[in-house]
């Protein structure tokens, strides 16, 4: 069976223990590949070659490190198909999803950073002719970037491109559930000749070897993306050992619907926000409100087209939803079906595991879920249920959407539909979330800051605020 191995020193190595995990394939719900379950030693030896490549990976001129960086990036779209078909098996997305969104944005997040590099500089400020100052960014170091399961290589690289980009060094770790595509990026990485040390990829378990990167005192900063109680954890840690702490983590997010919206697209946009990648993204907009006037309009359309949605073998072009992540998602999210009727909801489509035929009998396959008649402070509608689950709520009255759309700890993103530009200005600007879209959804420009605010994060990520966290700023005042 194939060996997921780390990448450390330029090189693709065995974990120190010799020990490996299970890697399933969900869709067929079965092992097809086997991961390095390292630990402290491998890190150790991560952060030595790490070390050992800063002073002259930092130093080199920023047109040699873009060339480098846009040469990986190159590699990504010769292997387009080839890395879409790994990450649809490793993830359970559909191909198709991996192929115009995860893998193409991976090589998008590695060209948008390499060039961007070039484009750096720094400040100055004139103060009344007495003085100028300037403010000097340097790399920051040796940094650890740790991604989740749900777009693997695409939140990969999100973290390691601008880290790159700035010049530091990185002991970077993929979820153990999905790590299949960082492997193959660390073969791109030696074969676009990336010196040696400058990206170390270590597998295995959060609680292990992820662990070991937030504690190890010569990582200066954390990039992390995941759930909320590992950012609580990983804060805890790294807090304490002043180390700069970027923290993406999850969301609740609504979708506020007025009965003035664009119907059709208000409609098959909020499918694709309610369902995208099995509802696994951090921005899938899980809560919806709708305006009452127009709630039995919607709910039958929305729920009509939920039903028709195709879930299937995420290697058929035709299929909409593919496999959730693992058996224990799954399980977690049907426990919140559960949990939803307990508290009184009533499920309007899906709600049940389901079997597919062939090949795919096995897998972790769920239908898309509507539930309505749920309060917004239910526990269904307060945490983060991460699966193909939306509740429905009505509104009378813009006070009243704002009330329910800031009724969570989350703040990550919203979207707004409405006709009337007042008032999705006015909505936009007092929803306490990072991120807003008006009549759209997950319409990105990597330029743009991207976060969460209340416990969705801490820090921005995008365009300048990435590079930015990955330097150390020094102010140098000059008496004229
Ligand atoms: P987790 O928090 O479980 O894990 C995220 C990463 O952290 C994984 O690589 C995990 O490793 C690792 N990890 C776990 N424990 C530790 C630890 N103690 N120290 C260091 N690393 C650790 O999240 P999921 O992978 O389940 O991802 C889903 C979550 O991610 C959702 O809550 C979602 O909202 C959030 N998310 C947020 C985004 C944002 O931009 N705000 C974007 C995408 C997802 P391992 O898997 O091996 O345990």
């Amino acid at each position: 069976m194939e060996k997921i191995l780390n990448y450390i020193g330029g090189k693709l190595v065995e974990p120190s223990s010799g020990k490996y995990l299970d890697n399933f394939n969900p869709s067929e719900g079965k092992v097809y590949s086997l991961v390095a379950d390292s630990d402290e030693n491998d890190v150790n030896e991560a952060v030595r070659a790490a070390k050992q490549a800063f002073p002259s990976w930092s130093t080199m001129p920023t047109e040699e490190r873009c060339k480098i960086l846009l040469r990986v990036a190159d590699l990504i779209d010769r292997d387009l198909e080839k890395l879409a078909l790994a990450e649809s098996i490793d993830n359970g997305k559909t191909v198709k999803l991996a192929k115009a969104v995860d893998i193409y944005r991976a090589s998008a997040n590695m060209k948008f950073y390499a060039t961007a590099a070039m484009h750096f500089a720094s400040e100055a400020h004139v103060n009344d002719g007495d003085s100028i100052n300037y403010t000097t960014r340097m790399p920051i170091g040796v940094v650890g970037c740790i991604s989740p399961w749900n777009l693997p290589l695409y939140l990969f690289t999100w973290k390691i491109a601008p880290a790159l980009a700035a010049g530091c060094t990185v002991i970077g770790k993929p979820s153990e559930l999905t790590p299949m595509t960082a492997f193959l990026f660390s073969k791109l990485c030696i074969e676009a000749g990336l010196p040696a040390g400058v990206l170390n990829i270590i597998h295995g378990l959060g609680g292990k070897a992820g662990q070991a990167i937030i504690e190890h005192t010569e990582i200066t900063a954390i990039s992390f993306t995941g759930g909320t109680v590992t950012g609580k954890k990983i804060a805890a840690t790294a807090a304490p050992m002043f180390k700069k702490l970027s923290l993406e983590l999850g969301g609740k997010n609504p979708n506020i619907v007025f009965a003035d919206c664009d119907f059709e697209q208000t409609i098959k946009t909020s499918l694709l926000s309610s369902f995208t990648n099995q509802g696994e993204i951090c921005l899938c907009g899980s809560r919806i409100f709708v305006e009452r006037s127009l709630l039995d309009r919607f709910v039958s359309e929305f729920v009509k087209r939920t039903k028709e949605l195709k879930v299937g073998d995420p290697l058929d072009s035709s299929t909409q939803l593919g496999a959730l992540v693992s058996e224990a998602h799954l399980k977690k999210v049907l426990g919140y079906v559960s949990l939803a009727k307990e508290e009184g909801g009533k499920i309007l489509a899906g709600g049940n595991q389901l079997k597919i035929d062939g090949r795919c009998a096995n897998g972790y396959f769920m239908e898309p879920t509507v539930i309505v008649g749920l309060d917004e402070k239910c526990r269904t509608n307060q945490e983060e249920i991460f699966g193909p689950v939306v509740t429905i709520m009505p509104f009378d009255t813009e006070e009243e959407a704002l009330a329910l759309a800031n009724s969570t700890l989350y703040g990550l993103s919203a979207t707004i539909w409405t006709e009337n530009l007042k008032r999705a200005h006015r909505v936009a600007h007092q929803i306490k979330s990072g991120i807003i879209w008006i009549n759209c959804w997950l319409h990105r420009d990597l330029r743009t800051a991207f976060g969460g605010m209340k416990q969705s994060g801490v820090g921005r990520e995008g365009g300048w605020e990435a590079i930015k966290f990955f330097t150390e700023a020094k102010n140098v005042c000059v008496k004229l």
